[in-house]
C-alpha cells in the first residue's frame, strides 16, 4: 500500500477510538493527526553519519510540524500519535536492517525518570505499532540531566555510563532504535554499552534528526 493510504489508515483506525481530538501537529478540530499534517510525515530516509561514525537512517526533520507530533507524543500523553509516526520510523528501519544480516533492533531505553513522567516508553511503542520486535538488552543505570539543556560535549559526558546490557551480547549484531538525532550523544552511548557486552552495532535508525546537524 502506497505510504500515504498507509497513514490515512493508521490514522483512521484511531480517530474511531479516540475522538472527538485535536490534531497532534496543529490543534485543529480533526483526527489524531489532520490531513494536511500527514504530508509532513512521508518519510524521506536518509543515510547519515553520527559523530561517533556510525550509519545512521532519518525519515524526518525535526522541525515545525514533525517536531509538534513529537513533542505530543513524548510529553503529551498523545500515544495515539505514536501509531501513525510509526511509519515513518519503520521506513528508517527497514533502511538500517539491510546493513547486515540477522540484525536484532534494540531500542533506547527512556531514562527512568522519563518513564515515570510519561508510564510509557515512546520508542517502543512506535516500534510495536510497526510490527517491529525489539530486544531489550539495554537497561537505563541512571538518570542523566535531560539532555535537551545541553550543548554537544557536555551532552557526551552527561550521557557517558547511563546504560547498560542486561546479558553478555557475544555473537549478536544489533541496530539502534532511537526517536530524535540531535548530537548522536544517546546512541554512541547504546553503542557504548553494546559493545562493552561483546555485541556488535551496525548502525542506528531514528524517525528524525535536528537539522541544525547539517553542515
Ligand atoms: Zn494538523
Amino acid at each position: 500500500m502506497h505510504v500515504i493510504a498507509r497513514l490515512k489508515s493508521a490514522l483512521l483506525d484511531a480517530w474511531a477510538v479516540l475522538m472527538p481530538v485535536e490534531c497532534g501537529g496543529c490543534g485543529a478540530d480533526d483526527r489524531s493527526i489532520c490531513t494536511t499534517c500527514i504530508s509532513a510525515i512521508v518519510p524521506v530516509t536518509t543515510p547519515r553519519s553520527s559523530a561517533s561514525g556510525l550509519t545512521v537512517f532519518t525519515a524526518l526533520t525535526y522541525e515545525g510540524i514533525v517536531r509538534r507530533l513529537i513533542l505530543a507524543m513524548k510529553e503529551q500523553n498523545r500515544t495515539d500519535v505514536a501509531r501513525a509516526l510509526a511509519i515513518p520510523l519503520s521506513a528508517a528501519v527497514t533502511r538500517g536492517l539491510a546493513l547486515g544480516d540477522g540484525v536484532e533492533l534494540v531500542a533506547v531505553p527512556s531514562s527512568r525518570a522519563a518513564y515515570r513522567r510519561r508510564g510509557y516508553d515512546p520508542v517502543s511503542l512506535m516500534l510495536r505499532h510497526g510490527g517491529h520486535r525489539a530486544s531489550r538488552v539495554l537497561v537505563s543505570v541512571r538518570s542523566a540531566t535531560r539532555q535537551k539543556l545541553l550543548g554537544v560535549e557536555d551532552r557526551a559526558t552527561n550521557m557517558r555510563g547511563s546504560l547498560r546490557a542486561r546479558t553478555p551480547l557475544g555473537g549478536r549484531r544489533f541496530l539502534i532504535i532511537d526517536d530524535v538525532l540531535t548530537t548522536g550523544a544517546t546512541i554512541a552511548e547504546a553503542a557504548r554499552a553494546i559493545r562493552a557486552a561483546g555485541g556488535e552495532v551496525v548502525g542506528a535508525a531514528t524517525l528524525a534528526f535536528t537539522p541544525r546537524l547539517r553542515e
